[in-house]
């Protein structure tokens, strides 16, 4: 759970009379759609870091784990309370859960005033103006195939933010059995290149250096637009217009993840040797069930391309232990190719069931307290690997780009996606440094400037 800004965050934008505090659950995508969501109010209300000073809540959430939705009906529970102390105070709900509860969402938590899915609050500035003209309960969960992102001029939340998110697109087409992503974000929609780059162009002008694309299949990018485009053509696009960032992506589907988009990782200066590739799994048998679409072998084919084209290139994945269905010997496999790829990192959690997805009907569930015992030796097996991983920049020198300073400490990043802590002053902030890496740790390394 994140709040958009936090205390002692420069503020570019705070002249309106309303205070707005968003609460964040999940992905970077839904970060992303937070940050639309003040842009598109900035009129009549400015950002507050604090809940119980502002006016307008909303909490923006996720549905991808059931523990999500918890945290979300926890935190309801406490913003009941801020209602009492001041009646103006008006709360929504906005993303994934709301999409999939709906109207349902009034029902157990009677305080919210509005809910808004990922389409809906597009239109939140006209839901806001029905809720001041007196409407209570509103809810906009409407998701349309023919839906277009419309262009909004990104701001930063926090000046001198070095680092920003994109979205490409959103929604996906894929419905993996366990997944349900297309059922609360709907079909994919692509962004024009146009509005990308002029995004872009506007982060790069307020002083962004970092720029990672969104989407749920990034590699599927352009399939909806009616200009020729595909994800390695937008690549090279923007490598051309900001030869100076460096740009990331995430997230991408095996089975999508093309020879020229592999290609791109040795030709393009900006694309950064960082690749999330979610694997899900070792075993065929379970790979079919959650119907992914690419087998075993075929991960490892890619995966050895990837590093042919980028032998540096650091490879991180998501992987789900408990699969219904999931026996001793597909769980082996999974490990067995955690061994065989030397992941960087990788986001292991026990399968939960999410409701409407094909996976419900499965039989043969896996007891809890047999995915616990499986996720507990796949993490001890990944972190072993991941700080040998990390050990081999020990003793190197690595360009770190600055991204914070905390106290007399700084904190940056690799070209490779490695967070960096060193000692450092606020005016590194934004540039870009040579770093010796002295030791690694558990997802991060620590190191000393050279001058
Ligand atoms: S590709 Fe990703 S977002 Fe789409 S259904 Fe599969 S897991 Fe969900």
């Amino acid at each position: 759970m994140k709040s958009l800004v936090r205390e002692n965050d420069k503020l570019p934008w705070s002249s309106a009379p309303g205070r707005l505090h968003i609460v964040t659950f999940g992905c970077q995508m839904n970060e992303y759609d937070s940050q639309r969501m003040a842009q598109m109010l900035m009129a009549s209300y400015c950002l507050t870091p604090y809940m119980d000073q502002a006016d307008l809540i909303i909490v923006n959430t996720c549905s991808i784990r059931e523990k999500a939705e918890h945290k979300l009906y926890s935190l309801l529970g406490r913003l009941k309370r801020f209602k009492c102390s001041n009646p103006v105070l008006k709360i929504g709900v906005a993303g994934c859960v709301a999409q999939q509860l709906g109207a349902k969402l009034f029902q157990r938590a009677p305080q919210v005033d509005f809910v808004v899915g990922p389409q809906g609050i597009y239109r939140l500035p006209m839901l806001m103006e029905r809720l001041q003209g007196g409407n209570d309960r509103l809810h906009d969960t409407g998701l349309q195939g023919d839906f277009q992102i419309p262009y909004i001029d990104a701001l930063l939340p926090r000046k001198g933010d070095v680092r920003a998110f994109v979205t490409i697109m959103q929604g996906c087409d894929n419905y993996c059995t366990y997944c349900i992503v297309p059922l609360v974000r709907g079909r994919e929609i692509s962004r024009p290149v146009e509005d990308i780059l002029r995004e872009i162009g506007s982060l790069v002008e307020q002083g962004v250096k970092d720029v990672t694309l969104l989407g749920q299949n990034v590699n599927s990018y352009g399939k909806n637009l009616s200009k020729c485009v595909d994800f390695p053509s937008l690549l090279l696009e923007i490598d051309r217009a900001f030869p100076g960032i460096r740009l990331r992506f995430t997230t991408s589907h095996p089975k999508d993840i093309s020879d020229r988009l592999i290609g791109c990782f040795g030709s393009l200066s900006t694309l950064c040797e960082h690749l999330h590739l979610p694997v899900q799994s070792g075993s065929d048998r379970i790979l079919k069930r959650m119907k992914r679409r690419y087998s075993r072998a075929q991960y490892l084919e890619k995966v050895k391309k990837l590093r042919n084209v980028c032998p540096d290139i650091t490879i991180t994945t998501d992987l789900i232990v408990g699969f219904p269905g999931e026996t001793e010997e597909d769980f082996r496999q999974t490990m067995s190719l955690l061994e065989e790829v030397r992941f960087d990192q990788a986001f292991a959690f026990k399968y939960s069931e999410r409701p409407g997805t094909a996976a419900v009907r499965f039989q043969e569930k896996v007891p809890e307290e047999v995915k616990s015992r499986r996720l507990t030796r796949l993490l001890k097996l990944q972190n072993q690997i991941g700080l040998e991983q990390y050990g081999r920049l020990q003793g190197s020198v690595c360009k770190v780009l600055i991204e914070s300073c905390s106290g007399p400490k700084v904190t940056g990043r690799t070209r490779g996606n490695h967070v960096v802590n060193m000692e450092g002053r606020e005016g590194l902030v934004g540039r870009l440094v040579n770093v010796y890496i002295e030791r690694a740790c558990h997802h991060s390394l620590i190191g000393t400037i050279i001058h």
